[in-house]
């Protein structure tokens, strides 16, 4: 297909992936760009609006699904399961890399901290260290003992026993960044460069695409307006099922987040701490620079919500909502990996939690095609759980896409894929590990089963 700068295109959606596609499209001159969003940027209901988020080199946040979908950069023995071209995996990260080093527009929210990876159970420790190949010679460390544990931190910092844990230390070319202020930072440019952002409800919040001529012709919002466009992107998110027929390749699913205060000498002794993850309890990084909140997520499969479809009510469908609070299992989950590493903060109360949504396709793998059906509409869906990492570039493969550039193996791994979702069991953890092992569901938490509302940030 032809495009010219010229052309009208409606992304839906102002996450980030949205933000990155209008920074990308703006990049190459599209002067007719619209964004629409329900909430002002960034979304309230973003799984990016977050102090921080991990950016890994390796395969360690997907290794335990039994189907590798990373590959390491730079590295020449590739694994890829279930379709997954590893090689596609490999240029991602590159290019994600690169562009969180280079870009302006990312760079100064990139902290190349290191990272520490970890597991407890004997299996799982052999599992990481088969698919990170976590040897020195790809610039690991081995940690054996609690005592190796606490010094890969300035003394102070982890004051926990480490029961059972064993892991590896890595320093260089990963890290964590501060995912709100990138976020931001790509809508704002894209707004600089011409596109127009259309946010808040109910002018921004779509309720349905325009279906017509067997085509997607734009969208309508909450006001009722009809936004036409020549091209319509679906960044929506864990949204994106509601506003279009998925064939059960999306799984919205829920993960928790927990913040607690810092005082100033910890914030002081926290700095370029590197991210430290154990697979099978949670994960936490630097304490955030304004509010001096440290950020902790228990690790667990998951959270749905599974209420009956609104055309088919015996069946039920995972749909999001918003909250600041999380369930009592998982604040149980983030105390108990606090005491394990830094007991002195397990019982510090909560001053900001909230449950975060993204989507799963059932190889993890993204979502990022033309859809079959609707030529005119292009999806930039289905982040997986590891779909931050890529805000510097995932924009530009979903331009490429819609602009019917996009590269072949990309093309083939990020396809429309219903045939991988037929009979999907929607209670697979697909390979995520805690908590109890199991997908939960947010209809059977007790109204009297969360955290305390502590305040929205
Ligand atoms: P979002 O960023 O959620 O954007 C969707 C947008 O659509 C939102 O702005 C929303 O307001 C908008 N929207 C919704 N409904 C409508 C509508 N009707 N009309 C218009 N717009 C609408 N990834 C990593 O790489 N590293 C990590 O360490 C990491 N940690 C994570 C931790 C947690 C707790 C969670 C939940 C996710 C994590 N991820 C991580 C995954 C990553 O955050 C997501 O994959 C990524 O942010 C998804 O981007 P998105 O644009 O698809 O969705």
């Amino acid at each position: 297909s032809t495009h010219q700068t010229s052309t009208t295109v409606l992304i839906v959606g102002c996450g980030t992936w949205g933000s990155s596609t209008a920074l990308h499209l703006a990049r190459r001159g599209y002067k007719n760009v619209t964004v629409l969003d329900p909430y002002e940027v960034p979304s309230a209901i973003s799984a990016g609006n977050d102090v921080n988020k991990i950016v890994e080199q390796g395969t360690w946040r997907l290794i335990m699904s039994g189907c590798i979908l990373e590959a390491n950069a730079g590295r020449h023995t590739i694994v890829g399961h279930r379709g997954e071209d590893a090689s596609v995996s490999n240029r991602v990260v590159l290019e994600a890399t690169a562009a969180w080093q280079t870009d302006p527009v990312f760079k100064q929210y990139y902290h190349a901290t290191g990272v520490v990876i970890a597991a407890t159970q004997p299996e799982n420790v052999e599992e990481l260290y088969e698919s990170e190949r976590a040897t020195p010679d790809n610039g690991y460390k081995r940690l054996e003992s609690a005592e190796d544990f606490r010094k890969t931190m300035p003394e102070g910092v982890l004051t926990g026993d480490f029961p059972g844990w064993k892991g590896w230390a890595k320093k260089d070319g990963c890290g964590w960044v501060h995912a709100r202020k990138a976020l931001m930072s790509a809508a704002l440019e894209a707004q600089r460069l011409g596109v127009k952002l259309i946010t808040g409800s109910p002018h921004g919040q779509v309720t349905t695409l325009i279906f017509e001529e067997n085509d997607v012709k734009g969208a309508v919002t909450a006001d009722g307006k009809e936004h036409r466009a020549e091209h319509t992107i679906l960044c929506a998110g864990a949204n994106a099922p509601q506003l279009l027929d998925m064939k059960n390749q999306l799984r919205p699913t829920a993960w928790t987040l927990a913040h607690i205060k810092m005082t100033d000498e910890e914030v002081e002794l926290y700095k370029n701490l590197p991210v430290l993850f154990n697979v099978e309890r949670g994960f936490f990084m630097e304490p955030d620079e304004d509010n001096h909140e440290l950020k902790i997520c228990d690790e667990h499969p998951g959270y749905c919500n599974a209420l009956p479809h609104v055309d088919d009510k015996s069946t039920y469908v995972s749909t999001p909502f918003a909250k600041h609070q999380i369930p009592l299992t998982s604040e149980q989950g983030v105390r108990e990996f606090l005491r394990e590493t830094m007991p002195h903060l397990a019982e510090r109360p909560f001053s900001f939690a909230r449950i975060c949504w993204c989507a799963d396709t059932p190889d993890r793998g993204y979502l990022i095609t033309s859809h079959p059906d609707y030529p005119s509409l292009t999806l930039g869906v289905g982040g997986s759980g590891h779909g931050f990492k890529v805000i510097p570039t995932v924009g530009g493969y979903i331009a490429d896409c819609m602009e019917g550039k996009l590269d072949e193996r990309m093309k083939r791994t990020w396809r429309w894929r219903p045939e991988t979702a037929l009979g999907r069991d929607w209670t697979a953890v697909q390979g995520r590990m805690g908590g109890s092992y199991k997908v939960l569901d947010f209809t059977d938490v007790k109204a009297d089963g969360w955290t305390a509302i502590v305040s929205k940030l």
